[in-house]
């Protein structure tokens, strides 16, 4: 309950603050409002989403630039004619300029990797600086004056006091929309990307249209922010749609928190009135004017970042106690929710997976070499052999992460080849990682839920205006229950990054369960396991088993392996030396050779 009075406070302060503040006051709040709007796209696309971009101020000038011609220019083009005037009827175009561009610019420069992105972050940045300086039409250097006032129920907004309002109910119902994303099921999917592609990918989700999606409403928010803006000014002209405006922007997402909602609205207040107080300060202290405040303004943020490197809000989260910050996401007990529909499981005892004479070549070296093996239904298989056999090629092979160079690999008869991981998932197959990759902020159900992201179907605009409850509510239901399935039904609300590394791997197959599969890979499940926890993996492995589930586990551990899967498959040298029960290979003397040889 606490969260939520204060957001009524706050939202009352707010709406109080043009009752007793001087104008001068106002209009600070209100470049604090517009900058926190763009910050606030930022914090998505940089901070949830991981990819950093130079160039939201470009976004910002497209929304003001386009309603500044159009509501100012006499004679607009004949097909441009019908909107002549009107900021509202420029906002829609604005709004679908904006996205027109954002889907182009996104499409060229997301698929970018490492600092590249960020690099051509700058590199259109620029561009789009550049164009509306010359641009015929826009003013040039000097801009565009004399913008409308925007009207709303009548209400002319020509007074800073007056488009306030509009300003912090457009902020607040951003962060709404923003805070109700987050924690939906496309939410989950953006979030991810920072667990790495890969993991993404094999959970079924679609990296680039998530990418893309953050990438074109980040840019929306700026864009209104611009049109704001522009109406707020009543004027226009290109200096503060420029690259510096730019890294402000990202300043002011680090300051505040580059991760969290409300760390947008401190970072964008906190670094407009620095700069104020500076301006106005320094040189009275100093007796000289001079732009003395770009230096100790510079000084005071490396001292923030040292004192609180991950930005001012996770500094004030960490004061407050954990009790008021875990939030129930699972609705009670009483209330029914729908049970996900669930996958018809294949025939114990059928073919699930079937590698055929599957080769791979690294240049010169051949990592697996005619490789064959099956998984039935209801079976354990172990994939075995000294390091360096090419286990983890296999692996690949068979997950399609990787394609075989010949030979190929079929999954309920159907060949992978040429298929993605996350149409892999889609067919049933679900898998965990050597190196474990979950979120580690993370609660532990949500990390979860990601898995069952295949699971619904609930788009970005319910999502954004939390109408997808229904679906919610099952599919953390869901994750609940594979949590519990798990043995880790205490620590729904935990962050994942708190559990010991063996909880973390036994998180990776809830989730991996959460998806419904018809087949699990697991890659070296028992590694840094301690002996109490590898008992409880292979009694759960077993009890999955015996539900007609088909498991493959790639492991060193010999001990964790003899006791628990149904037949073996040995490795060296990227060929197969054997195949058996365990208690055959056990004996068998080629496996003794590289099997003990390898480690003697
Ligand atoms: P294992 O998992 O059994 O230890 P790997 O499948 O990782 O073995 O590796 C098998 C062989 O293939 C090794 O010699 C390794 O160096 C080589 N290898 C694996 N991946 C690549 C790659 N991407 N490029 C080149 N060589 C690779
Ligand atoms: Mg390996």
């Amino acid at each position: 309950m606490k969260p939520r009075h204060l957001l009524i406070g706050f939202i009352v302060l707010l709406a109080l603050a043009p009752l007793v503040l001087p104008t001068f006051q106002i209009t600070l709040l209100n470049y604090i409002g517009l900058y926190a709007l763009v910050v606030l796209g930022l914090v998505l696309l940089t901070g949830v989403g991981g990819m950093t971009s130079f160039g939201q101020a470009a976004f910002v000038g497209l929304g003001s630039y386009t309603s500044a011609y159009l509501t100012t220019t006499e004679q607009l083009p004949a097909w441009l004619a019908w909107s002549a005037g009107s900021p509202w009827i420029a906002l829609l175009i604005g709004i679908a300029l904006t996205a027109a561009v954002a889907l182009i610019l996104g499409a060229l420069t997301l698929r970018l990797s490492g600092h590249y992105l960020p690099l051509g972050t700058i590199a259109w940045g620029i561009s789009l600086y550049y164009l509306f300086g010359t641009l015929d039409g826009l003013g040039g250097h000097t801009g565009v004056s004399g913008l409308p006032p925007i009207s709303l129920f009548g209400l002319v907004l020509d007074q800073g006091e007056k488009i306030y309002y509009l300003i912090w109910a457009v902020l607040l119902g951003a962060i709404f929309i923003t805070q109700n994303l987050l924690n939906s099921r496309e939410g989950r999917a953006i979030r991810a990307l920072k667990g790495g592609q890969l993991m993404a990918e094999s959970m079924g989700v679609n990296t680039f249209r998530s990418k893309l999606i953050v990438f074109l409403i980040s840019a929306l928010f700026a864009a209104v922010s611009g049109w704001l803006y522009a109406h707020t000014q009543r004027f226009v002209n290109p200096t503060p749609f420029g690259l510096s405006m730019g890294i402000d922007y990202l300043f002011m997402a680090l300051i505040g928190g580059v991760a969290s909602v409300w760390g947008a609205l401190i970072g964008a207040g906190v670094l407009t009135m620095l700069k104020q107080w500076l301006q106005d300060l320094l040189p009275y202290l100093l007796g000289s004017d001079g732009q003395y405040e770009t230096i100790v303004f510079g000084l005071l943020i490396v001292l923030l970042m040292q004192r609180a490197p991950g930005g001012i809000w996770p500094f004030l989260m960490r004061l407050v106690p954990a009790r008021f910050k875990q939030r129930r996401l699972l609705r009670e007990q009483s209330q029914q929710v729908a049970a996900l529909a669930h996958r018809a499981l294949p025939e114990q005892g059928q073919v699930i997976l079937e590698a055929r004479n599957v080769t791979r070549r690294f240049g010169g070296l051949v990592a697996n070499n005619n490789m064959n093996l099956k998984i039935h239904a209801g079976e354990i298989l172990a994939l075995i052999g000294p390091n360096g056999a090419g286990k983890s090629t296999m692996f690949n092979q068979l997950s399609a992460v990787d394609t075989p160079t010949s030979g190929e690999v079929l999954f309920r008869g159907e060949s992978l080849t040429g298929k993605s991981s996350r149409e892999v998932a889609k067919m049933g197959m679900s898998r965990t990682f050597q190196h474990v990759k979950l979120l580690p902020t993370m609660s532990v159900l949500e990390n979860v839920a990601i898995g069952a992201h295949l699971r619904g179907d609930k788009g970005i605009v319910s999502s954004a205006l939390h109408l997808e409850r229904a679906e919610e509510q099952s599919l953390l239901q869901e994750a609940k229950r594979q949590l519990e399935r798990v043995g880790l039904g205490d620590y729904l609300y935990e962050e994942a990054g708190s559990l010991a590394l063996g909880q973390q791997r036994i998180l990776e197959i809830a989730r991996a369960l959460c998806a419904d599969p018809c087949l699990l890979l697991l890659d070296e499940p028992a590694a840094g396991l301690r002996y109490k926890e590898k008992q409880a993996l292979a009694e759960l492995l077993q009890k999955l088993r015996g539900e007609g589930m088909a498991v493959l586990l790639v492991e060193h551990d010999m001990d964790f392996v003899m006791g628990l899967v149904d037949r073996i498959v040995v490795m060296e040298f990227g060929e197969k030396i054997a195949e058996g029960l365990p208690e055959e290979i056990q004996k068998n003397p080629a496996v003794l050779e590289a099997y003990l040889g390898g480690v003697e």
